[in-house]
Parts: C-alpha cells; sequence; structure tokens
C-alpha cells in the first residue's frame, strides 16, 4: 500500500494548520496522513546554513526526510526589504541577534528604516517550500507578496513583521487581516497552494 504520510518539518503550529486547510480545501481530508516535528521526539533543530530561502528549505526537508524516513516539507522564509538590499532576508528570525524574538526584530528594523521615506519603504514577504521523497524525488516552490513597510506597528494577529507590513493593494497591516485573508495572499499560502496539488501527484505516481 502507498505509504501517505507527510511529514511537515516545523513545530509552528499556524503553518501546519494553514498548510491542512490548503490540502483539504484541494482534496478532502483523507488524501494524506499530515504529520508534524511534534510526532518525531528526535528530529530536533536544524541548523539553517544555507544562503538563500531555497537553500534553506531544502536542507531542512532533506534532513527531516533522512532522520525519519517519511516524506518531509519544509518551508523558510522572511522579510526582503529594497531599502536593505533585501536584508533581513535569511537572517529575518534573528535579525536582532536572538532567534525568534519578534518584538526586538520588528524594532531593529524600524529603527534601521528610520531615515528612509514612505516611498522608498518598498519590500516583499518571501518563502520556498520543498518536498523531499525517501526515494530521491524532490520539489521546491516559491511564493512572494510583495508591500510596503510602515513606521508604527499595528494590529495584533499574525506574527513577526506582520505589524510593520502593508501588502500592495492593500491598506491594513497584515496584522490587522484576518488568517484566511492573509492565507489568500500570503507568501507561504502562494508556495503551498502550488506545491499541494504536486505533492498530491507524486504521492500517487
Ligand atoms: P521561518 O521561516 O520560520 O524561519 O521564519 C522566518 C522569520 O521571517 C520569522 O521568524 C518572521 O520573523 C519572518 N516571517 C516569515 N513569514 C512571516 C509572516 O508571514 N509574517 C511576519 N513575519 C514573517
Amino acid at each position: 500500500m502507498t505509504d501517505r504520510r507527510v511529514l511537515l518539518a516545523t513545530k509552528n503550529q499556524g503553518k501546519l494548520k494553514e498548510f491542512l486547510r490548503i490540502i483539504t480545501e484541494l482534496h478532502g481530508e483523507s488524501s494524506l496522513e499530515l504529520l508534524s516535528a511534534d510526532d518525531f521526539p528526535d528530529l530536533g533543530d536544524i541548523e539553517e546554513t544555507g544562503a538563500t530561502f531555497i537553500e534553506n528549505a531544502l536542507l531542512k526537508a532533506r534532513e527531516s526526510c533522512r532522520i525519519t524516513g517519511v516524506a518531509a516539507i519544509a518551508d523558510d522564509s522572511g522579510i526582503c526589504v529594497d531599502a536593505l538590499n533585501g536584508m533581513p532576508g535569511i537572517y529575518s528570525a534573528r535579525w536582532a541577534g536572538t532567534h525568534g524574538n519578534d518584538k526586538a526584530n520588528l524594532e531593529l528594523l524600524l529603527a534601521q528604516l528610520n531615515h528612509i521615506p514612505a516611498d522608498r519603504r518598498t519590500g516583499s514577504f518571501r518563502c520556498a517550500v520543498a518536498l523531499v521523497f525517501p526515494d530521491g524525488r524532490e520539489l521546491v516552490e516559491e511564493g512572494v507578496m510583495p508591500g510596503y513597510i510602515i513606521d508604527q506597528p499595528r494590529g495584533n494577529g499574525g506574527f513577526g513583521y506582520d505589524p510593520i507590513f502593508v501588502a500592495e493593494g492593500y491598506e491594513l497591516t497584515t496584522a490587522e487581516l484576518s488568517p484566511s485573508e492573509k492565507d489568500a495572499i500570503s507568501h507561504r499560502g502562494k508556495a503551498f497552494r502550488v506545491l499541494a496539488p504536486k505533492l498530491l501527484e507524486m504521492l500517487n505516481a
């Protein structure tokens, strides 16, 4: 029988729910058995040593697949600010020094953009998502959400840099959008929506 287990190699419950919603919308609940990093206590944290979102997503998916023996999906994402030559980019989660300190990261970015006028505060959220099968098949997809960075945080939703990011064509920050409104336009939502049907095809192949 075909192994329908797929590991989404993250401890982030938000990412897990988002991916499950997208897969379920596409093919109903029984199409695969989605597992998370919590199902594999030995998985541990995989160091992001790559130089790009794609390299980091691939190395996390490859390592997760190798350790667990299960098809694995991993993503890497961040905010790229034009006036900072694309930084923080892959360093978004640790921009202020400590991994995952969202408040410090956001405050540092605001301070760095302090002198930049509104019309030059453009940037984007970017995401690469990689899928690796135990038999060696691999796939990578990317998603981008363009927009700009405001100078005062607004909104309580989302996470990370959401309170200071306004997507192109919007006035609310992505922290002021509902989860489904954000999913519909987000970098991760876009990458997951391209990957999901291909994942199901590859599972059936
Ligand atoms: P990772 O992909 O889990 O490594 O996260 C990278 C970092 O980029 C996060 O810690 C956030 O700081 C930032 N980031 C990625 N996606 C988003 C988003 O959708 N909203 C806000 N911040 C994000």
